[in-house]
């Protein structure tokens, strides 16, 4: 094999395998490095997304959405369960087939490209050289025109509070339970912990969420985090905001938990405990000296607005530089980047890309919250539709929530769409491509939708911004 390649890609999760793929697709030799392990010792691309995050996650909400919703919602169809009960090795079980299927599948698109997949670790040198340490530790050192450092996130400890893989873990133990836990203490009320906990408090698990904001959700529409707190609280989440956690003691019969909030201190027991605090980039033995590649006072790599670092022809992407730490952000920088090292036009939409939280009633948006577009001066309108109108979302027993769309009063403009209610990550698509191309609230007004449709909401969403909505009151 050669060791010299157009193309090096550190890394290969959802910004690393998209950036080499296209590479290859551009007529590019690309090699694809990658250490991710298991913890049986297999090792697998596909990064944290598909191996620890995004997949493994969205199986596990799926199986026990349809547990909770037999349990409680099947009685409103006209149908009466007996008994139902619960085999979490199946459902763990089925979490990882969905897992190596998708991981090996990066494997088989790097071949039909014509990728060269190396497992292994990467390190930068200067000169674009980069050492490849095997999985047997024998050394090569490789040489590129073009590197793109892709190497990702990590959970953020917690001081005070020992990861212990056992009863003290991070969102990768949270997805491997092997059983219910009674009680059971999340740290962080923000994606990772309301998904997670609302896995293991759907399965029956008593879920304390502990957030040291005053505020939940504050990166959300107020609405919006407001009708998503009532329904966490309604599925039995105990959400405690304000709550600061100074300590965690793992002893025989669980974990004592030590934290503040409002009325002093408070401890209280738990038999497993997940901390989701935030992640962090991670560039442990990505850089040797003298690359050129800087990491800014967070630890991120510092790159421009098209993702190149301070080094010639050395790019990052994903999770390990500025910007929300999503699978699709990343992906989108990794094409970027392949595009531009082959001479070709890309552009990454900072401003357009949406965020989902797939809970129930799920969250999403794109664009200006509106509080955010008032504190930037803009003139705005506002509609909201809730899905309690919407015929479908009432046939699919889901009628919580609502569609809200901010629009500027004087252009017309899209500014955000927020959604709480049933498939709302399938439904701010259509917002994220409207706002893609600039679209008017009067554009959105204009395009039909097929009824009886969720997708309904966004169509009267954007009429009630003018007043104009057909299938509610215009207050
Ligand atoms: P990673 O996925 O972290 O991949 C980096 C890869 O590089 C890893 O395989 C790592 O082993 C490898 N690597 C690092 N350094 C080296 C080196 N020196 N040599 C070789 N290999 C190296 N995002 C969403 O958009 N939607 C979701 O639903 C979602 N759900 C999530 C759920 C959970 C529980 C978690 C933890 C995260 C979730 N995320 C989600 C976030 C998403 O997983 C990340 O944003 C995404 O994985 C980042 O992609 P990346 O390629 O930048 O990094
Ligand atoms: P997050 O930033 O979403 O939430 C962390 C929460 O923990 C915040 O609300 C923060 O105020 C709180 N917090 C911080 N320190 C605390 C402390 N000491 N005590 C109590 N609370 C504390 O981070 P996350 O949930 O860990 O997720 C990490 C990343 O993974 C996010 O950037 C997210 O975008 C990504 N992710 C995305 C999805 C998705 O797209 N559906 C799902 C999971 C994770």
């Amino acid at each position: 094999m050669s060791d010299s390649f157009d193309v090096i890609v550190i890394g290969g999760g959802p910004a690393g395998y998209p950036a080499a793929i296209r590479a290859a697709q551009n007529k590019l030799s690309v090699a694809c490095i990658d250490a991710w392990t298991n913890r049986d010792g297999s090792t697998a691309f596909g990064g944290t997304c598909l191996n620890a995050g995004c997949i493994p996650s969205k199986a596990l909400l799926e199986s026990t959405e349809l547990y909770h919703r037999a349990q409680h919602e099947f009685a409103a169809h006209g149908m009466k369960l007996e008994r139902i009960s619960l085999d979490v090795a199946q459902m763990q079980k089925r979490k990882s087939a969905i897992v190596k299927g998708m991981t090996q599948g990066i494997l088989s698109l790097f071949k039909a490209a014509g990728v060269t997949p190396l497992t292994g670790h990467g390190r930068l040198l200067p000169g674009r050289k980069v050492e490849f340490t095997g999985a047997d530790g024998a050394k090569r050192t490789l040489q590129a025109k073009h590197v793109v450092l892709a190497s990702g996130s990590e959970p953020m400890p917690l001081r005070g509070v020992d990861f212990d893989g056992r009863q003290i873990v991070d969102s990768w133990g949270a997805l491997e339970f092997e059983a219910v836990p009674k009680r059971l203490l999340v740290i962080g009320a923000g994606v990772i912990g309301l998904e997670l906990g609302s896995v293991w408090r759907r399965l029956g698990a008593e879920t304390v969420v502990l957030e040291a904001l005053e505020q939940f959700l504050p990166m959300a529409d107020a609405a919006v985090s407001k009708e998503a707190l009532r329904h966490f609280k309604k599925l039995g989440l105990d959400i405690r905001l304000g709550a600061k956690v100074s300590a965690a003691k793992v002893e025989k019969d669980g974990v004592d938990v030590s934290y503040t909030d409002a009325k002093g201190s408070q401890s209280l027991a738990f038999d497993r405990v997940i901390v989701a605090i935030g992640r962090r980039p991670y560039t442990k033995d990505l850089l040797a000296e003298g690359t050129g590649v800087a990491l800014d006072a967070r630890g991120f790599i510092e790159v421009d607005d098209h993702c190149r670092s301070g080094a010639e022809n050395v790019w990052a992407v994903g999770d390990c530089v500025r910007g929300p730490m999503l699978a699709h952000k990343g992906k989108e920088e990794g094409v970027a980047v392949a595009d531009h090292i082959a001479g070709l036009y890309a552009h990454v939409n900072y401003k357009a890309i949406p965020s989902v939280i797939y809970t129930a009633p799920e969250i999403a948006w794109v664009g200006l919250t509106e509080e955010q577009a008032k504190a930037g001066g803009r003139n705005i309108k506002v509609g909201s539709f809730p899905f309690a109108a919407s015929g479908r979302a009432k046939a699919m027993e889901a009628g919580a929530g609502f569609c809200k769309i901010v629009a500027d009063a004087g252009s017309d403009e899209i500014l955000g769409i927020h959604i709480v209610g049933p498939m709302a990550g399938e439904l701010v698509a259509e917002a994220v491509l409207a706002m893609e191309y600039s679209a008017s609230c009067e554009d959105l007004q204009r395009t039909i939708h097929a009824h009886p449709t969720l997708s309904e909401a966004v169509h009267e969403a954007a009429l009630a911004a003018d007043r104009r909505a057909i299938d509610i009151p215009n207050r």
